[in-house]
């Protein structure tokens, strides 16, 4: 049987993916989140006002900008590194 690391924690699962089930459900419940508050509101002028208003880390938040196409209109709020 073939065990991947997660990305997010470390542990060791056999799912396929980076995330072990754990990190993956705790994420889909903050993409939900971020889904809903980008439906509700316009989009926010920094990453730390997301965060704000969401309750989701900048971390967080960067990482779900950086994998996800769906959120890539706030690739602008992102600061560059
Ligand atoms: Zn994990």
């Amino acid at each position: 049987m073939e065990f991947n690391k997660c990305s997010q924690c470390g542990t060791f699962f056999s799912n396929p993916g980076k995330l072990c089930p754990n990190c993956a459900t705790k994420d889909t419940v903050k993409i939900q989140k971020l889904e809903n508050y980008l439906e509700n509101y316009s989009t926010p002028n920094s990453l730390e006002e997301l965060s704000y208003n969401t309750g989701i880390s900048p971390k967080d938040l960067n990482r779900y900008i950086n994998n996800n196409n769906k959120f890539s209109n706030l690739n602008t709020i992102i600061p560059n590194l």
